[in-house]
C-alpha cells in the first residue's frame, strides 16, 4: 500500500452537487434555491447513514459563500472563500457533531458565535450540526430561540438519521430534505468509475455483490471495495469478493434446488457438507435458501420480477430454475426453511437441525403430489 494512501470514501467524496450520487431530487432543489436566491435559514437533512447528508451540507456551505459560482450554481473551487473552505480555515463554516457535543453548553457556545457577522466579505455563516437528534432536550430548547429568529446571514444545516426523534417545534422551522438509500445500480456505476480512475480491474458481478452488501450506504460500499482491492492486488473478481465478504455463492443454492428437485438425497447431503466445511453457519444457509425461494417466486410474474436486485446473468439463471419448480413447492419450501431458521437457535445439534429441514425439502414434492391426488379424488367423489 502506498504511503499516501487515502481511502476512497474520502478521496472521492463529492465536492460539487453534480457529483453527488443518487440524490438528484435534493441537489437540484438546492441549486435552484441558490440560483433564485431563495435560501431557507434552516435545513434538515434526513436519511440513512452514508448516503451523502454531511457531504451535501458541506457542498451547500461552500457553494453559497463562493464569490464566483458557475451558471449551474456550483462552487468555483478557486475563489478565496472556496480555498479557505478547502483548507478548513474558514471562519464562516462551523461543524458540530452532536453525537459527542450534545450538552446545553455546547449549543450555547455555538449560539454565541452566531452573533458575529461572517468574515472576509462572505455572505453567510453556516452551521452544520450532525446527528442533531443526539442533542439533549435542554440543548434543543436553547437552540430553538436561535432557530426562530436567526440573523440574516446565518444558515443552519441539521443532519440526522432519526427524524422521528426531532422535536416538532424544530421540524416546523426547517426545510426538510429526505435522502434516499442509494440504489444498487447507482452504487455499482459509482464503484465502476472509481475502479477506472484507480486502475483497479473489476468484474461487474463483484461490484454488484459489494453494492448489495452495503445496503444503500455508499461509505460502506467504498470501504468494502478498498478492502477487497488491497486484498486481491487490485483485481476485484467475483470469486475474491465472494470469499472476502463471506457470502455463499449463488451457485450453491441453484445446485441445492437441482438436487432437491431430483430427490437426490445423497447429493443434497454431500452439498450441505461442502457448505458446512467452507465454514458457513447453518442459519446463514437457511436464510440464503429462503431468499433463493423468494427470488424463484418473484420470477413467476414479470411485474414483481423487477424487484430482484441481481445482476442480469444471475437473474437469467433464476428464470430458468423458476420454470422447473412449482409454486406449491416454493411456498411450502419457504415455510420449511423459515420455520427451521426460527428454531435454529434453540436446537442442540445445529447441523442435524438443518439436515432435517433438507430431508423435508427432499421429500416435499412427494407430499405435495399425495395432497393434490387426494384433492383430486375428493373432488371426484364430490362430483
Ligand atoms: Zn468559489
Amino acid at each position: 500500500m502506498a504511503e499516501n494512501y487515502v481511502v476512497s470514501a474520502i478521496k472521492y467524496r463529492p465536492q460539487h452537487f453534480n457529483t453527488v450520487v443518487g440524490q438528484s431530487h435534493i441537489t437540484t432543489t438546492l441549486k435552484n434555491a441558490i440560483k433564485t436566491d431563495q435560501l431557507a435559514h434552516s435545513f434538515l437533512f434526513c436519511g440513512p447513514r452514508g448516503v451523502g447528508k454531511t457531504t451535501c451540507a458541506r457542498i451547500l456551505a461552500k457553494t453559497i459563500n463562493c464569490t464566483n459560482r458557475t451558471e449551474d450554481a456550483e462552487a468555483c473551487d478557486v475563489c478565496p472563500s472556496c480555498i479557505s473552505f478547502k483548507e478548513n480555515t474558514s471562519f464562516n463554516v462551523h461543524e458540530l457533531d452532536a453525537a459527542s457535543n450534545n450538552s446545553v453548553d455546547d449549543i450555547r457556545d455555538l449560539i454565541d458565535q452566531v452573533r458575529f457577522a461572517p468574515q472576509g466579505g462572505s455572505k453567510y455563516k453556516v452551521y452544520i450540526i450532525d446527528e442533531v437528534h443526539m442533542l439533549t432536550t435542554q440543548a434543543f430548547n436553547a437552540f430553538l430561540k436561535t432557530l426562530e429568529e436567526p440573523p440574516s446571514y446565518a444558515i443552519f444545516i441539521l443532519a440526522t438519521t432519526e427524524k422521528h426523534k426531532i422535536l416538532p417545534t424544530i421540524l416546523s422551522r426547517c426545510q426538510i430534505f429526505d435522502f434516499n438509500r442509494i440504489t444498487t445500480k447507482d452504487t455499482v456505476e459509482h464503484l465502476q468509475e472509481i475502479c477506472v480512475k484507480e486502475n483497479i480491474e473489476s468484474e461487474k458481478d463483484a461490484l454488484h455483490l459489494i453494492a448489495q452488501k452495503s445496503e444503500g450506504c455508499m461509505r460502506d460500499a467504498l470501504s468494502i471495495m478498498d478492502k477487497i482491492a488491497s486484498f486481491s492486488n487490485d483485481k476485484i473478481t467475483y470469486t475474491s469478493t465472494v470469499e472476502n465478504l463471506n457470502i455463499l455463492d449463488y451457485d450453491y443454492y441453484f445446485k441445492m434446488i437441482e438436487s432437491l428437485m431430483m430427490q437426490d438425497m445423497v447429493g443434497v447431503m454431500l452439498l450441505f457438507d461442502e457448505i458446512n466445511n467452507k465454514g458457513f453457519e447453518g442459519d446463514m444457509f437457511l436464510n440464503g435458501l429462503t431468499e433463493h425461494f423468494r427470488n424463484l417466486l418473484m420470477c413467476k410474474d414479470a411485474r414483481v420480477a423487477k424487484l430482484m436486485d441481481l445482476p442480469d446473468n444471475i437473474k437469467a439463471k433464476y428464470y430458468t430454475q423458476a420454470n422447473q419448480v412449482s409454486n406449491a413447492y416454493i411456498i411450502n419450501g419457504i415455510s420449511i426453511t423459515n420455520q427451521s431458521e426460527i428454531g435454529f437457535k434453540q436446537s442442540r445439534n445445529k447441523r442435524l437441525h438443518v439436515e432435517l429441514a433438507l430431508i423435508k425439502l427432499n421429500y416435499l414434492s412427494n407430499a405435495i403430489q399425495v395432497l393434490s391426488d387426494e384433492d383430486g379424488s375428493l373432488l371426484k367423489k364430490k362430483s
